[in-house]
């Protein structure tokens, strides 16, 4: 009887990733900018025509005891020297920064020499702004995304530097407490990434899977977007994933979320 017990509860925990999973130490939000649109209709076709939109957008630090994992490198922080900001045409929005990126990690008392991996939700501007910072950093990317940058952007990588190319979900620590979720739509090898955490639960950083709470709640597709369906096939996966593990969704660009989250120096646990 204790036998069948014990092969039971090796049965269960090998079955059940998030008993059997770890935790990362802490994961830390750090203000990388933030967009004004003219026209939130390009987030909600058909609905919102002329109506601004604006948006947060942040970095993201993950602190684990095998290293640190910088999620989305953000605007460049060449953009906190522009008075004026970033005007980006084809989305009609203005991007501002107020901080640094560089600054932001020196108040953690980090380098960017310290930073042992990357990942990035997306080859966007607003997400991979100081790649160039980071030559040391291996670089994570959906192979999907790699092969398709956009044409008169192109890559963000330094020449030399270590880029470990991604298809589907991925374990990034080995001990089930940091994935990345492939969540295509937004572009075609959109990522999004999950982060255990001992006291705050699950956490997933939605990238531009879904851009803001209205949009998630309406299912707003961006007009942009590469596909539809395929978008709205993420978010499903997105949301079942949440709901198993009655997780959280941070989603980059929601203002009113990102407002009432702790910024850094301030980390969650
Ligand atoms: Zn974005």
């Amino acid at each position: 009887m204790k036998r069948l017990l014990l092969v039971w509860m090796a049965v269960y925990l090998l079955a059940s990733p998030a008993w059997a999973a770890q935790y990362a130490d802490q994961l830390i939000v750090i203000d990388c900018g933030e967009g004004h649109a003219d026209d939130k209709s390009l987030w909600s076709p058909g609905e919102n025509v002329g109506q601004p939109f604006d948006m947060a957008n942040n970095c993201y630090l993950v602190r684990h005891e095998k290293g640190w994992l910088l999620w989305d490198t953000g605007l460049p922080d060449t953009v906190a020297d522009q008075p004026g900001g970033l005007r980006v045409e084809a989305i009609r929005t203005t991007w501002r920064r107020k901080q640094k990126l560089v600054n932001a990690l020196s108040m953690l008392g980090l380098k960017p020499a310290d930073i042992d991996l990357i990942a990035l939700s997306h080859l966007h501007p607003d997400h991979i702004g100081n790649v160039a910072l980071f030559p040391q950093a291996t670089v994570l990317i959906q192979t999907a995304e790699y092969n398709n940058p956009i044409p008169l952007i192109g890559l963000p990588f330094l020449p030399n530097q270590s880029i470990k190319k991604i298809d589907g979900d991925y374990d990034v620590f080995g001990d089930g407490s940091v994935q990345i979720l492939s969540t295509p739509g937004h572009t075609q090898g959109h990522q999004s990434l999950l982060v255990r955490l001992r006291n705050t639960g699950t956490v997933i950083l939605s990238g531009d899977a879904v851009h803001s709470e209205e949009s998630w709640i309406r299912q707003w597709v961006p007009a942009k977007n590469v596909s539809v369906e395929i978008t709205r096939s993420s978010r499903e996966k997105i949301a079942r994933i949440l709901l198993t593990e009655q997780g959280q969704l941070w989603i980059n660009h929601d203002v009113p979320q990102s407002a009432g989250q702790r910024k850094a120096p301030d980390f969650y646990e």
